[in-house]
This record gives C-alpha cells, structure tokens and sequence, in this order.
C-alpha cells in the first residue's frame, strides 16, 4: 500500500473503506467493480519492463491485489496478503517465523485444523509448541520458553467462545521478543482490531465472516509493519498457496456488505443466547454477549459487538447434543460459519474431531450456531422445536 493510500484510510470509517479501499474504478473502462483477471502473464514492454507492475499471477494478480490492499486497510494494518485458504495462511505464516528448535504457545481452545498443523505438520519439521490458557495472560507468560518466537491467540475462540485479552498478551509477547498472532476470524475486523491492540499479525480464514455466502475458501494475513509484510510476501510467492483471481473476486464482493451482515448477525446471535440461557435442556452457554461470561468485560472492551456465533452444552449428553444438531431444519447442519445463513453443528464429531485426546478436546455434550441473519422469530421457533 502506498502511503497516499494508508493516509486516506486512516480518516475514512470502515464501512467505507471495506467497499473503497483497494478499489478504484479500473482505469481502463472505468467499471466501479474491480475486474476478475483471470490472466496467468502479463505482457511485457521489451525484457523485463512491466506496463502495470504485474509479471505473473502467482507474484501478484490486479483482483488480489485490490483485495490485499482491501484487507489491510480495514485491519488498519500496512500489508495483507491472501491466500487459497485460511490453512493456507497459516502455514505461510509459520514458515515465515519459525525455524527448527524454535517454540510456539498456542491456546488451549482453537480452530481443530490450527492445532492438528501444529500437531501434525509443524511438529515434524521440529517446531516445538506447547498449550496455554490465553485468557490467562500469566498462563501464556509461564508457557514462554527461550526460544518463543511466537503467541498464538484466538479470540473469541472456536468453538467455546473464550476471550482473551489481546492488549494484555501483547504485553507479555513484546517483553519475551516473540510475536503475537491473532486469529480474527470470529469476530471480523469490524468488531476487532487486533493490530491496534498490539499484535503483530492477523489471521483470517475469509472463508467465513469476510466472504459471507458460504461460496468461497480462502485466508489472509495483514501485518502491523512493512518488514514482516515484505517476508510474507516473499514465501507467500516462493510456496505459491496464493488466492485466485474468482476468489479474490468473491471475498471483496462478501466484504462490501460486512459491516450491516456482522450487525445483523450480532443481533440474532444475543436474541438466541438469550433464549439458550433460559432453556431447561441447555446446560451452559457460551456467548460473550452474556453477563455470565468469564470473558465479557474484555470482550466488551476490545469488540465493538459480540459476534455471531454461539455454542451451548445440553442437557443428557452427548447423544442429546447429536440429537439436536440432526432436528433442526433452518439450522443446516454443516461445519464451517460466518455465511449469511445459520449453520449447526457438533465440533466434538465434526469440526473439532482431530483435537479428540488433546489439551484441545471439546465437550461431547457441545452444539455450535452460526447464527445467520435470517427472520430471528424462524431461527427461535427452529431451535425451541429442535431442543423439544
Ligand atoms: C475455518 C477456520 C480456519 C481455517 O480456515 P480455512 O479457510 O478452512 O482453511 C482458521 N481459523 C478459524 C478460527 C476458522 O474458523
């Protein structure tokens, strides 16, 4: 990004950024929507002269760019870049900061496909890395070791919703000299600004709140500064897991309408949390919305609102929670979230089944809601006639 464009994006609000930046009218046609360049090459002005600054789509590509420029103005962040998956991010982002013998803390409630890249993959290239409640900023400081390079946090976490205190592991990462990577998926960078809190490095998986629709898979990573930007930037063209030209396309097109999806969504989701708390099949309730929440007050000062996503415990088990997840009909059963519609799902058999017999496992008992932006009066009449 250049610096006439991150000046103008410091004073414009994020509605507007999220459907202006990155995206002037292409100057050829003066279209108001960025093209689709499905284009592999560019056309050069004799050996090694670029007309427009673009040599080869894995490099860069002018619809990825517009989305990473996109991206990193709403994270308020000086690069994004991204990628073919939020996985896909990841793995760019660990292979950029870790070397072998290098350690890595990360929580103790995470996305399943986070911990078994850890787990399974990051491991073996001798990655070492332990767990650590990181709604606990002296739990995550005790889990440091001489070679942290790296915090991992999520917040609120998946899928028990757990908040941690960003500004506060900010602290702790900064005096050990590790970086602090957020996973900002839940909340979108219209309820939560990680950068601003102190943290290094954003995660996405655009998959979820940032494309909307349930039609896309992609990721993304913005940086707090141009250096580490510049590196990512390095292995995301040297291990190529980039974003193509369509799904760059879709995640800009889902991100215009973020901010009155994500305030529907917040809604809905309180209205149903509510509903849960009062329920004699349900257990507990997980929400950040709610009083009862260990995390609210952190949440309530680091969010602008409280998300869409809601998980809940019932009453009779893990066969009862099953149960549920199989009566609702609004409610598809699915995994993944964030699209405009609502999706449930059971994350000890589903979504979180590779985190089984870890310090990541999840209750069996546990039902997950995306809670979409449908009539709030069908998603309650749903969810009352699926508990019984
Ligand atoms: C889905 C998800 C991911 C992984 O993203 P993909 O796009 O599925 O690769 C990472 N973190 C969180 C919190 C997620 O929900």
């Amino acid at each position: 990004m250049s610096d006439q464009h991150a000046d103008r994006n410091a004073v414009q609000h994020f509605e507007t950024l999220a459907i202006h930046a990155g995206q002037e009218p292409d100057a050829a046609t003066g279209a108001v929507v960025t093209p689709i360049h499905q284009v592999s090459t560019f056309k050069q002005d004799g050996v090694g002269g670029l007309r427009g600054g673009y040599e080869y789509s894995r490099s860069a590509n002018p619809t990825r760019t517009a989305l990473e420029e996109n991206l990193a103005a709403l994270e308020g962040g000086r690069r994004g870049l991204a990628f073919a998956s939020g996985l896909a991010a990841e793995d760019c982002l660990l292979r950029t900061l870790l070397t072998p013998g290098d350690h890595v803390v990360i929580p103790n409630d995470a996305y399943g496909g986070t911990f078994r890249l850890f787990a399974k993959v990051a491991e073996r290239w001798g990655v070492e890395w332990s767990v650590a409640d990181s709604s606990d900023p002296a739990a995550v400081r005790a889990a440091l070791r001489p070679r942290t390079k790296a915090i991992w946090v999520e917040t609120p976490s998946n899928p028990l919703l757990g908040i941690t205190d960003i500004a506060a592991v900010a602290e702790v990462a900064r005096t050990a000299g590790a970086r602090l990577v957020v996973d900002n998926t839940f909340a979108s960078p219209y309820l939560q600004q990680p950068l601003a809190l102190g943290a290094d490095v954003v995660v996405h998986s655009t998959t979820k709140y940032m494309g909307g629709h349930s039609d896309v898979v992609g990721g993304a990573l913005i940086t707090a500064d141009t250096a580490l930007g510049e590196e990512l930037a390095f292995h995301q063209n040297a291990m190529g897991a980039i974003a193509g030209p369509f799904d760059s396309w879709l995640v800009m097109r889902g991100i215009k309408t973020l901010a009155v999806r994500m305030d529907r969504h917040c809604v809905n989701a309180a209205r149903i949390a509510e509903l849960l708390s009062a329920h004699p099949k349900v257990t507990r309730v997980y929400y950040p919305g709610l009083d009862s929440h260990p995390g609210h007050e952190v949440a309530a000062k680091q969010m602008r609102d409280f998300g869409g996503m809601v998980s809940f415990q019932v009453a009779g088990g893990e066969e009862a929670a099953v149960e549920v997840c199989n009566r609702t009909e609004l409610f598809t059963l699915g995994e993944s979230l964030g699209g405009v519609e609502s999706l449930i799902e059971h994350p000890g058999r589903m979504t979180h089944a590779s985190a089984a017999g870890s310090a990541l496992e999840v209750p069996g008992d546990l039902v997950r809601l995306s809670v979409g932006i449908e009539a709030i009066d069908d998603l309650v009449e749903d969810l009352n006639r699926a508990l019984g």
